[in-house]
């Protein structure tokens, strides 16, 4: 493999637009930035991404339009699949790229799919249909994986709260290991209120050139189960008090419960132990983009999953387009002393992995 990229496939929420409705950041002239949060990991053989040129092809998450965006493109399927987490605007699409597969080899060979196991259990049941098409490859927090279909890349999942429903809901960290076995790395946050991390993995993400992070909101709503860029009220300047008074309630197992599965499984119950023992003050954990950067100062930051809804709801702070959402953004963490380069990718764009 000559080089590796990231194309970003769609970069919308489950609900970019509400039907009725405007939205500033996401136009109804251009129909793939309606497409949900998804990204092909593309290898080729030539210097540049020359789609024709493809080597292999993973896929972190398929929603709305990926299908049709892969369609439009490159038109292949890609080698194997790996999930964020089971919500319908990250897997809607995989029956259509296993079934592709499934008559592509007669159906006589499953499509390979990456998952939590509580991910995969709940993707399982809201499409029973995909039982006989898919390979499932079980991802354990904090254990790197070797993607079997593809030379050199591996990945491992780490668990993060995206809600009591966001079941297995995983940070992606993705490693390619060229000749010299010098590793370049890369991570998909999926979506996420915040990661579940032991100082160990703080310092293995640190490592990565590139992260894709949810920014539904600007200012912290924890009742979305979704980040936000920063904690901090804009009218008071102090912590939020929709943070505060959520802190106050949360406990270890409600973080943890989402990721718990039967029968006991003790890598699992390994890895909270590990959590615990890092994080005895669970309000310390990152509950933004600039708190998060603060533990793994990342070199680019490309914010995903922009809604703002929270922010005019109930900060009665306005929806922003995306260059206005990449210069308020880009301003924050240069406040707070970050060097991370902040951007609001449209949907296409490509960022060079190696
Ligand atoms: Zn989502
Ligand atoms: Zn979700």
């Amino acid at each position: 493999m000559k080089r590796l990229f990231i194309r970003l496939n769609g970069r919308a929420n489950a609900w970019p637009v509400f039907l009725g409705n405007s939205h500033p950041f996401y136009s109804p002239d251009d129909p793939d930035g309606l497409g949900n949060a998804s990204y092909s990991i593309i290898g080729t053989k030539s210097a540049d991404l020359n789609l024709q040129q493809i080597e292999c092809e993973l896929l972190v998450d398929a929603g709305n339009n990926t299908a049709s965006y892969i369609i439009r493109h490159e038109n292949r399927i890609p080698e194997a699949l790996i999930l964020t987490h089971p919500h319908l605007d990250h897997t809607v699409g995989i029956d259509w790229i296993a079934e592709s597969f499934s008559h592509r080899h007669e159906f006589r060979k499953k499509y390979p799919l990456y998952a939590t196991l509580p991910c995969w259990e709940f993707v399982r049941q809201s499409f029973p249909q995909l039982k006989k098409i898919i390979e499932f490859h079980e991802l354990i927090p904090g254990i790197q994986c070797k993607i079997d279909e593809v030379n050199d890349i591996y990945v491992t999942a780490f668990p993060v709260f995206h809600g009591d429903s966001g079941f297995g809901a995983s940070l992606l960290l993705l490693e390619y290991r060229n000749q010299d076995k010098n590793a370049v790395r890369a991570v998909f946050t999926g979506d996420m209120l915040c990661p579940l991390l032991r100082d160990r993995d703080f310092r293995e993400i640190a490592q990565a050139r590139v992260m894709y992070i949810d920014c539904n909101n600007r200012f912290s709503y924890p009742e979305s189960n979704h980040g936000s860029v920063t904690t901090i009220d804009p009218k008071t300047g102090a912590k939020s008090k929709y943070l505060g008074s959520w802190l106050e309630e949360l406990s270890f197992s409600k973080l943890a419960a989402p990721h718990l599965q039967q029968p006991f499984n003790s890598e699992i119950h390994n890895y909270f132990s590990g959590f615990l023992k890092d994080n005895k003050d669970i309000k310390k954990i990152p509950f933004s983009v600039s708190e998060f950067l603060k533990k793994a100062e990342i070199p680019h930051t490309r914010l995903i999953h922009y809604s703002g809804y929270e922010d005019e709801k109930c900060y009665n702070e306005k929806v922003l387009d995306d260059k206005e959402l990449e210069s308020w953004a880009s301003q924050i963490i240069t406040r707070e002393g970050l060097n991370s380069r902040i951007s609001v990718p449209r949907t296409g764009d490509i960022f060079r992995l190696v």
